[in-house]
């Protein structure tokens, strides 16, 4: 059979701190390759082994203000 397994991972930039998710592929053959940075031009993540990493995609970070703690609400 010729499944192929998918997984998305996350990664984030060592040097910027932007994240990125990609594509997981497992293969039966060796891969390898490397994927840079689109902000700073790092290396994000490179990989060698029986899987390829595809479908780069930077994550739009969270919002930074989350709003006050909600403590002291009692329900
Ligand atoms: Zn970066």
């Amino acid at each position: 059979m010729a499944n192929s397994i998918w997984t998305i991972e996350e990664f984030t930039c060592a040097s910027c701190g932007t994240n990125y998710t990609a594509t997981k592929e497992e293969h039966s053959e060796a891969h390898s390759g490397s994927f840079k940075c689109g902000i700073c031009n790092g290396v994000v993540h490179a990989w060698s082994g029986k899987h390829h990493f595809f479908g780069w995609q930077a994550v739009k970070t969270k919002p930074p203000v989350f709003g006050r703690r909600w403590a002291g609400i009692e329900w």
